[in-house]
């Protein structure tokens, strides 16, 4: 189902305070609202529609995910809009309790508690950062209280004023025919005061928009799509409902020269064709610093050297795994007059071995070789 954009339900542009957007869904909850629609489905679907851009638009944390990764990034977010009605009612109670002759109360659910929602941050790491684990400060949008007016909204130094538009009074008597009936003052939202010099820090909204440092511990042997939760990081609860949890999902980068299968590296290491079939010992840097390692005479090319708990760390466990060492047997190239007649008179001898003791096996080879024989 393809979902509508927030503020287009809401009819807000996108820079809408967040005065502007509980307006706007003040209207609309009051025009959808199932007590004055009964048995009207259309106008259910608006309602929950609704509920759900508000309970995005008006949360500072979920808005700038919104913003900048549309619906899809709040689907890892634990955000999934609303159930039912009931969970509306009890979300945007106070808004509810404004409407005359609607209301919550009634329902019962008005102090019910509400846990913050789970945030979700993707975080890269360097490979061997993942292998030996770091710590590692992050920054998350979030809310504080707004410190040059201490949360009032007001900006300092000012007062708040009686509303003029019901002189204090928070309710608007209207005639309609015979009627008078007495609506919520638009103006003050029923307080009877108004702020008359908005905090220019915060718009008077008493909330800065900031950036929460966490610090995360990566532990050892993480990999790219490792989550971590951390508990009580995330959004914070509603009505004194405990906070979300935060989960960090690990991206690794790749090494220039080790790549990594589980618990276990692998590597290649290019030797001549004279140390593959002399043998040497050669130091080789690993994670854990220089190593040396025994090439035995007559290696072959692609031949495997294991160095036990050279690997990574199991993340549940102690043991580490293994290095992989492939062994790429390099041809010489570029062969000096001198090295080409040493390679000769080696080629002669061999010829002289071969022709000697294995002459019956060279035929017995297949017909690949024979072919190959014929063409010459
Ligand atoms: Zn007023
Ligand atoms: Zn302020």
């Amino acid at each position: 189902m393809i979902k509508r954009d927030y503020y287009e339900i809401l009819g807000v542009d996108q820079r809408a305070s967040d005065e502007e957007i509980k307006k706007a869904y003040r209207k609309l909850a009051f025009q959808y609202h199932p007590d004055r629609n009964p048995g009207d489905t259309a106008a259910e679907e608006s309602f929950k529609e609704a509920a759900e851009a508000y309970e995005v638009l008006r949360d500072y944390q979920k808005r700038s995910i919104y913003d900048q990764f549309g619906h899809e990034g709040l689907q890892g977010t634990g955000f999934s809009g609303f159930g039912g009605f009931d969970d509306i009612f009890s979300a945007f109670g106070d808004i509810f309790d404004d409407f005359f002759g609607f209301g919550t109360r009634r329902r019962g659910t008005r102090s019910t508690a509400r846990a913050g929602a789970d945030l979700l941050y993707d975080l890269g790491i360097g490979f061997v950062e993942a292998v030996f684990g770091t710590d590692k400060e992050i920054e998350i949008p979030t809310h504080a209280t707004c410190d040059p007016c201490g949360a009032t909204g007001r900006e300092p130094g000012t007062d708040e004023e009686t509303c003029p538009a019901c002189r204090g009074q928070g309710q608007i008597l209207q005639s309609q025919g015979f009627f008078r009936i007495s609506t919520t003052c638009p103006r003050c939202g029923g307080q009877g005061r108004i702020i008359a010099n908005p905090c220019r820090s915060c718009s008077g909204t008493g909330q800065q928009r900031v950036n929460k440092k966490v610090l995360v511990k990566v532990p050892a042997g993480v990999d790219t799509g490792t989550r971590l939760r951390i508990p009580n990081q995330g959004e914070g609860g509603y009505r004194g409902g405990p906070p979300g949890d935060l989960y960090v999902r690990l991206h690794v980068d790749p090494h220039e020269f080790f790549e990594r299968d589980g618990n276990n590296l692998y590597c290649q290491i290019p030797v001549t064709m004279v140390q593959a079939a002399l043998g040497e010992t050669m130091e080789i840097e690993t994670l854990d610093g220089a190593r040396s390692v025994t090439i035995s005479p007559g290696t072959q090319s692609g031949e495997i050297i294991r160095l036990k708990g050279a690997g990574v760390p199991n993340l549940r466990g102690h043991r580490r795994g293994d290095l992989q060492i492939e062994i790429q047997v390099k041809t010489p190239v570029d062969l000096s007059k001198r090295q080409q007649e040493l390679l000769h008179e080696f080629a002669e001898i061999e010829m002289a071995k071969k022709s000697s003791q294995n002459i019956f096996k060279f035929w017995n080879w297949g017909g690949k070789h024979k072919q190959s024989k014929q063409n010459r």
